[in-house]
């Protein structure tokens, strides 16, 4: 007969085969007269006749809850996709960030690594907003040489020296008519003196930035009053001197 055609058993059946299988259920009950007065066998064998009896109801409402059960797991699908795609999407967003920030934070760091290079490359002069009193090479019964063998800078007493670039303390301490001294070996090779000094605030081996405070001025040694005898030289050694202006002009310096 028609409506005993057998359901598919690894395949969730479909509405109208549900309802088939659910009409000719009920009408193989009817048939045997247990639910008989529910309606005639005739008419329960006839799947399309059922839509006019009592059985309506019945198979409408399995059609209703089969087609919930569709829509609900329609929608849960629906929603763990939507769920994966939103997930997705904030992983690729966080990622996103995480480079932005990275690339950001290296920029910087690189940014910072090229003005401190500059910054160590770069001269000052040895007092601040000062002049020189007395020239290279002037002559001076002063001077054993009888030749200035730096350049003075005008300095009251206690005048913040500086450092005049980036280099390593070689020498400190009494240097005759230089007085209280400090020499510096710089990056390039060449050596800076500074003299007369009334204070020494650094040591042998110690490493020095432009404009670090070495010392204060003063007016030690053979000097007729306080000033900051200032020195380049191509080796730590008295006698290996070059003119300071040009060497601090050389590098940068407005003297
Ligand atoms: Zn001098």
């Amino acid at each position: 007969m028609a409506f005993t055609r057998a359901t598919g058993k690894h395949r969730r059946p479909t509405r109208m085969h549900r309802t088939t299988t659910r009409a000719a259920g009920i009408a193989a009950l009817a048939t045997t007269g247990v639910v008989g007065s529910l309606a005639a066998p005739a008419l329960a064998a006839d799947t399309s006749s059922a839509e006019q009896t009592g059985l309506t109801p019945v198979i409408s409402i399995g059609d209703t809850i089969a087609d919930k059960i569709d829509a609900q797991a329609d929608a849960q699908k629906q929603a763990a996709e939507e769920a994966a795609l939103k997930k997705a999407a904030a992983e690729a967003a966080r990622e996103k960030a995480a480079a932005k920030a990275k690339a950001e934070r290296e920029a910087k760091e690189r940014a910072a690594r090229e003005a401190e290079r500059k910054r160590l490359n770069t001269f000052v002069a040895p007092i601040a907003n000062s002049y020189v009193s007395t020239g290279y090479q002037a002559s001076s019964s002063l001077w054993s040489s009888g030749s200035h063998t730096g350049i003075d800078f005008h300095a009251a007493s206690g005048t913040t020296v500086h450092a005049v670039g980036s280099g390593t303390v070689v020498e400190t301490g009494w240097g005759g008519a230089y007085g209280n001294q400090i020499v510096i070996r710089m990056h390039d090779g060449t050596y800076t003196q500074y003299g007369h000094l009334s204070s020494i605030g650094v040591s042998v081996g110690q490493t020095v930035t432009p404009g670090q405070q070495i010392g204060l001025s003063g007016a030690t040694g053979n000097t007729t009053g306080p000033h900051l005898h200032f020195e380049a030289r191509t080796t730590p050694e008295y006698g290996s001197d070059i003119d300071p202006v040009a060497y601090l002009r050389a590098h940068g310096v407005n003297v």
